[in-house]
């Protein structure tokens, strides 16, 4: 069946059956959409979505006119029972997020949860979803991996919640904001040891780009130059990389200095960054610059 005719055969299908429809959107490209959301989002009597403005211009642009109902994490427990409330009478209402899969660090869950304790249907329409498609991009064992979603934004607890992951033999998945980027990688690289990584930036969009290499170079690629755009970063499973070499922390060590560090404070840094200790950093900062130890 052509692409034409499989749409047609889905808009004469009869209405859904009631229940929620977890409705994944694009992440970027809107050819990513599939016929079955769009279908669903054609023939549901509501659409819950986080924010109204986003899913609004989304239904524009694919000439549909449903009634949107904000569901977000601040208006949840509010708006849950009312969406449980028509769900019980029969409605159908898709689910959708401003981007991507919903539930993928984006709310839902807690509504799932309250219509599987109340017998209401759910199905999910899968789709897109930045997580799998930067999986996918990395090159890196698939095999078996995590995803860890976003890191707390404190340097304090971000390092807690990395030591949690570092054992574990699986590929890591990260969702990240640009702006937190460098430090969080300068904390992967002192939590987790030096391994191969990924920053993945925008996804199907125009601007999609796949930077490879170790934790270490990619934290010094980024430490003071945030990417535009949403990024995943996805990290080897423990054991597969080499710590860093001697040239390595040179290359990292002139890099803070000439960003205007002074050599102590660029051996401490650079320090944390790698795991080494402090002291031996220390000496080499001194050797690499020739001096005394008035740093
Ligand atoms: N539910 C979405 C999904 O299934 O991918 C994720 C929503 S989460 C709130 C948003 C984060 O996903 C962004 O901060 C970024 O880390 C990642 N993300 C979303 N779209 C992306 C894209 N096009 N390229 C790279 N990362 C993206």
């Amino acid at each position: 069946m052509d692409c034409e005719a499989e749409g047609r055969h889905l808009r004469n299908r009869s209405k859904p059956a009631p229940g929620l429809y977890l409705v994944a959107t694009p992440i970027g490209n809107m050819g990513d959409i599939t016929f079955r959301a769009v279908e669903t989002l054609r023939a549901a009597d509501w659409v819950a979505c986080e924010d109204t403005r986003v899913t609004g211009k989304l239904m524009t642009r694919l000439g549909l006119d449903r009634p949107l109902i904000p569901y977000h994490e601040h208006n949840a427990e509010k708006a849950r029972p009312e969406l449980i409330a028509k769900l019980k009478q029969g409605a159908v209402i898709a689910l959708v997020s401003d981007a991507g899969t919903p539930l993928v660090s984006d709310p839902g869950y807690r509504l799932v949860r309250a219509c599987v304790a109340e017998n209401v249907a759910v199905t999910a329409l899968p789709g897109a979803s930045a997580a799998l498609t930067a999986l996918q991009l990395s090159a890196l064992p698939n095999d078996r991996f995590l995803f860890a979603g976003f890191l707390p934004n404190k340097a304090a607890a971000r390092r807690t919640a990395l030591r949690e992951l570092a054992a574990i033999p699986a590929t890591l998945v990260f969702y990240e904001s640009p702006n937190r980027l460098g430090e969080s990688l300068a904390d992967m690289v002192a939590v987790l040891g030096d391994r191969d990584a990924v920053v993945a930036r925008e996804l199907t969009k125009l601007h999609e780009e796949v930077a490879r290499g170790d934790l270490f170079a990619l934290a010094g690629r980024y430490a003071d130059n945030p990417p535009k755009g949403e990024v995943v970063v996805v990290v080897s499973p423990p054991g597969a990389a080499a710590a860093p070499s001697e040239a390595d922390l040179e290359t990292r060590l002139r890099q803070v200095v000439d960003q205007g560090a002074r050599i102590k404070d660029a051996a401490a840094l650079v320090a944390a960054e790698t795991g080494f200790p402090r002291r031996d950093v220390y000496a080499l900062a001194l050797k690499l610059f020739r001096m005394g130890d008035n740093g």
